[in-house]
This record gives structure tokens, sequence and C-alpha cells, in this order.
């Protein structure tokens, strides 16, 4: 079976997070961390070390750096070089064109300012703005619901001009992706209750009714502006309801007319609703399936396998390249060439199969990694 080959072609990383400013690690076990979405203690001591991914990034990265293939040998040569460093020339190696970062998290003060990692990569780099976050500012700040409606309308007013080129949405985390939309009181019952949690020191907003309608403020606004908005769909760590994370849930939104000019991008593949999230791309003009290869954190066959499945049902012009790297620069990196490489052997595989000629494949390798964000987010 022919490979197309995408080894040269720049990728837009159209969902990331941060390079945490401190790359010191106290031992392998803090290191394991990295590579995994559990927050059980036992995972990296007993268990992160068998899983495909991780046998992968440890041979990749010992080729990488020049070391045995064995993740002692791996770490010493990892944690014996300047971190900064590290992640420029990781991301360097990783031919990224522009990264797309998540500023919600980790907090700013704990990772690489943006401008900082676009240097360190020889990249664009360019913010996000995380609506939840947003919204428990305002809620600090005002004391009636429509005051934050209307708090949150202004601070939306002009996503871009703000220097933001997407909104992001962790509505799946907190209380799932069925937007609904609340009779007032309601609304107004769900912003007293959360009045009440923050007397006792709590500002996390997991108060559905409440963060719901705010979420219909932020739409609107993303709308009229036509701004893209990330959500977080599927696999996270265990403080997600994946049963709640899956994007059939989102359709009430996808039908609402109003909301057509604002693109709904699915991150992370939806793992593992990768056929929903691709059958609503090839459905609502205005769903994007985001394919991202460093996290879920998968083995390759699981790679091979969504990609089939995204290039299968969903339009090629709606799918984009992520890592949704986070804290290590390792991430970044390791999804670029994996990104390619498994989007070759599926492109190529479309080519035996008569769906594309050579030309097209390579084409459309380029929309995927680069092109189609380039355009989505005005790049
Ligand atoms: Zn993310």
């Amino acid at each position: 079976m022919q490979t197309v080959d995408l080894a040269q072609i720049p990728v837009v990383d159209n969902h990331c997070h941060g390079v945490s400013r401190d790359q010191t690690f106290e031992d392998l076990t803090i290191w394991r961390r990295a590579f995994t979405e559990s927050t059980d203690p036992g995972m990296p001591r007993d268990h992160i070390a068998s899983t495909a991914f991780y046998r992968r990034i440890v041979r990749a990265l010992a080729d990488f750096i020049g070391c045995e293939p064995e993740e002692e040998a791996v770490f010493a040569a990892r944690t014996g070089r300047d971190g900064w460093e590290l992640a420029g020339a990781l991301l360097r190696a990783a031919n990224v064109d522009t990264l797309l970062l998540d500023t919600g998290f980790p907090p700013p003060e704990e990772v690489l300012p943006v401008p900082e990692l676009g240097r360190l990569g020889g990249c664009r780099a360019e913010p996000m703005l995380r609506l939840e976050i947003l919204m428990e500012n305002l809620l600090a700040k005002h004391g009636s619901l429509a005051d934050v409606e209307a708090a949150l309308a202004s601070a939306l007013d002009d996503v871009r001009g703000q220097g933001y080129v997407a909104l992001k949405s962790i509505a799946a985390y907190r209380t799932g992706l069925d937007i609904r939309e609340w009779p007032q009181e309601e609304a107004e019952e769900s912003f007293r209750e959360y009045r009440r949690a923050t007397e006792i020191g709590s500002t996390r907003l997991v108060h559905k009714p409440l963060l719901d309608t705010l979420l219909h403020v932020a739409f609107a606004e993303a709308a009229r502006q036509e701004v893209p908005v990330q959500f977080h769909v599927g696999y996270g760590d265990a403080d997600t309801d994946l049963l709640l994370g899956n994007p059939l849930y989102l359709r009430p939104a996808l039908q609402r007319s109003d909301y057509l000019g604002m693109p709904f991008v699915l991150l992370h593949e939806c793992y593992p609703y990768t056929r929903q999230g691709g059958y609503l791309a090839a459905v609502y003009e205005n769903a994007y399936l985001d394919l991202s290869y460093g996290i879920p954190l998968l083995g390759y066959n699981e790679m091979l396998s969504f990609t089939r499945a995204a290039l299968g049902v969903a339009p090629s012009s709606k799918l984009m390249y992520s890592s949704d790297g986070i804290g290590v620069p390792e991430l970044h990196w390791i999804s670029a060439l994996d990104g390619r490489q498994v989007m070759g052997q599926v492109l190529g595989e479309m080519v035996s199969h008569g769906e594309l000629t050579l030309p097209e494949a390579e084409a459309t390798g380029e929309a995927m990694l680069r092109g189609n964000a380039t355009r989505l987010y005005g790049l």
C-alpha cells in the first residue's frame, strides 16, 4: 500500500496548550504523568509505561536525542538538557507553522508566554480564550445575572480585536454538552446557587442552567463575528463525564440557524465518538472535526482507525490537525510526526481505493495539516 508523503508540510496545530516553564522532573514517575490523563497515583507508578503511546514515544525520543531506546536512558538524556532549549528543538523538528493555544489551562504563570513559545519554536503562536474562566471572572464582579450577561457580551464584543483567534468551551467537563435553553427563573436560581457556593469558597462554575445560559450569550457573539468555538469533546481526565461528552448532544445548538456563522470545532476527534463527530461534520455546515494525535494518548493502530473513520464520513475540508499537547513539548512534537505519518497512510489507502488521485491526496493532506485551519481561523 502506497503512503502519501506529507513529511515536509508545516502544521497548524489548531488546539494545544502551553509548555511548562519548569521542565525539571524529580524522577521518572513524575515525568510519566505527562503521558496520562489519569490522576490516580498508581497509574504512572505501575501502568503508564506499558501503554502503546508511551512505548512509541520513548523509542521516538531515543531516536531524536540519540540514546538507548530505554525509558531510563531517555529520561536521563531529556532531563540533562535545558528545558527551554529542548522545547525549541522539538517544536522546530516538528515543523510547526502556527500553534493555537488554549490559554485557560495550565494557568499562564506556569507556562511559557505565548510569544516566547513561538520564538523558541520558530513559529507563529496565537492565543484562544477559554469561556468558562472569563465567565467565572465576570461572576465575581457583578451582582445580578442580567449584569453578568451584559458584561459577557461586552467582553466578547470584539474577540479578534482582543487578539484571540477562537473561543474554547469546557462545558463537557463541567455540566455536559447538552447545552439547553433554560427558563429565566431557573437561570436566576442557578445564579443564586452559584453565589452561595462562592460564599463558601468555590468559584467553579458547575451550575448547569447558569453555564448554559451564559454559553448562549457567548454563542450569539461568536456567530455575529464568525469566530470559531472549540468544544472539548470526549476523552479527557476523570473530571469529565464521558457519557455527557458525546457530541450528538450539541444537536440543538447546531440546529439553530442564528448560530450558523459560528463554526463548532469538535476537539480530540471526539474520541471515542469519532464516528458521531464525523457524522455531525458531514451534516452541519458549521461543524468541524479536530484530529488530535498527541492526546488522546493512543496506539498507532487506533490513530489509523480514527483517521479512517473521520475521512470515511466527513468532508476532508472539515478536518483539522492538532496535538492537544500540554506541559511537555514531547507531546506537541510526536503528534506532528504521527499526524503526518498516519494521515499519509490513510490517504494512500484512499488512493488505492480510487477515492483520490495522488495529487488530490497530497492536497488533502496539506489541507488537513494546515490549509483548513488557516482558512477557518483567518490566520
Ligand atoms: Zn486541550
